[in-house]
């Protein structure tokens, strides 16, 4: 099943002539979300042919411009194009309103139906879930209310030993039962431990947003062990006072917030406008977090149970 995010823009404040403003696009299980929805994410989508008919949420970070002027875009274009299904929108208090007041203005009726979820500031909660999968938001440190985002698979269910299972003579209707960790009752009375018959899970992926946020290691002990984390890095270390002032992250900081959650690989992304070369912002971070890579518009990483690669889309 598919644990995948696509890089649909990682510019700071203003876009810049070859990067768009925060936006991912996430398969998750063939859960298809959008994280951050900046100005151009509609296009950027096109781009690399993701389709915005198969989104069904949305998580808004905060609302900085660079983080969800796309939203109502898109929003005007999943109408024109007839959708009918419901749609998921979490964000800050504010959002539903402003979106509200668009289509009011616009005298746009929507086919489909919203379902807006307001994000605290002071807990972190899930605020999203089904069988497969968990949405925690978690209250970070930035000018205004804003949330970091960890989205987990539930633990999967144990696998079946077959070769116990023919051994023992279990019956096929027993399985379900055994995949949900029960263990075996004769008819003769015998029970056969559930370790005897099936095989440890695989184990659960996931992935944490981290924009935009000073530099804070007490949000470590949420995204501990995550596959894969996504940090800003708006600046050099060089501007670490200006990056304290805004309420930004450095790069050197996001190696640092990658090393003490233990993570396997970190991307850093939100760059400053004032950057053109990049590999300056990737070194600094790998300095201390050797296994980081930058957000590049077009870049998929993908979470493997075992690792996580990535590649860049054809465009
Ligand atoms: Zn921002
Ligand atoms: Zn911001």
């Amino acid at each position: 099943m598919p644990f995948e995010v696509t890089i649909l823009g990682s510019s700071s404040a203003t876009p810049t002539t070859n990067r768009h403003p925060s936006a991912q696009y996430l398969n998750l299980r063939d859960y298809c979300m959008l994280v951050d929805c900046g100005e151009g994410t509609q296009i950027q989508m096109l781009r690399y042919k993701l389709k915005y008919n198969r989104l069904n949420h949305i998580f808004i970070s905060h609302l900085h411009a660079d983080h969800y002027l796309g939203l109502s875009a898109l929003l005007y274009t999943m109408n024109f194009h007839h959708r009918e299904n419901d749609l998921f929108i979490a964000g800050p208090p504010g959002l539903k309103e402003i979106i509200d007041v668009q289509f009011q203005h616009s005298q746009t009726r929507l086919r489909f139906k919203i379902h807006f979820f307001e994000t605290s500031s002071t807990k972190s909660e899930i605020i999203w879930e089904n069988d497969e999968l968990t949405v925690q938001s978690i209250p970070i440190r930035h000018r205004i209310h804003t949330c970091a985002f960890v989205f987990r698979e539930k633990e999967l269910e144990r696998k079946i030993n077959s070769e116990q299972c023919v051994f023992y003579k279990i019956p096929f209707a027993c399985y379900d039962m055994l995949k949900a960790g029960e263990d075996f009752l004769t008819p003769e009375g015998k029970v056969i431990k559930n370790e005897v018959l099936t095989l440890d899970p695989l184990p659960s992926r996931s992935y944490a947003y981290f924009s935009d946020t000073i530099f804070d290691l007490s949000f470590t002990e949420y995204i501990q062990g995550v596959d894969l984390l996504y940090h800003e890095s708006t600046f050099l270390h060089e501007l670490a006072e200006r990056a304290v002032e805004t309420f930004h992250t450095t790069a050197l900081q996001a190696g640092k917030m990658a090393r003490a959650a233990g993570v396997k690989k970190l991307i850093i992304g939100h760059f400053s406008a004032r950057y053109s070369n990049l590999n300056l912002l990737l070194d600094e971070a790998r300095s201390v977090f050797e296994q980081t890579e930058l957000a590049l518009e077009g870049r998929s990483f993908f979470v493997e149970y075992t690792d996580v690669i990535f590649e860049q889309l054809y465009v």
